[in-house]
């Protein structure tokens, strides 16, 4: 990877980030606990439970994947970045945009979900 490539991915990330930043916002304020007492009916209140937990699961995975990417971030200038931690060859450019965490090129990533 070039540097051009490189202040093109680390763009990205930032982005991505700044994005889940007011992705995990939103989870956080939707995942409020619901007041006992508030004046909802039944059937709304066993909603607000389930979509509650649904948003905790989307909360819990923004984070991850925010998480992740400040590593990528801060690894950027590791003379390893964007080499498979399995063949140590270039994981490509594209892949890398997609999904910057990642630390395996594809070949070797379809091989550890098999
Ligand atoms: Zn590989």
């Amino acid at each position: 990877m070039d540097d051009k490539q490189k202040n093109i991915l680390a763009r990205h990330i930032r982005e991505t980030i700044a994005a889940l930043k007011e992705d995990i916002e939103a989870y956080r304020e939707l995942t409020k606990p619901i007041a006992p007492d508030a004046a909802i009916g039944r059937l709304t209140r066993m909603e607000a439970i389930g979509s509650k937990s649904i948003n905790e699961a989307a909360l819990r995975k923004a984070e991850g994947k925010r998480t992740r990417l400040e590593r990528a971030l801060r690894d950027l200038d590791d003379p390893d970045f964007g080499l498979c931690r399995e063949c140590e060859e270039p994981i490509p450019f594209a892949r890398l945009m997609a999904m910057p965490e990642s630390d395996l090129c594809v070949r070797c990533a379809e091989e550890q979900a098999h």
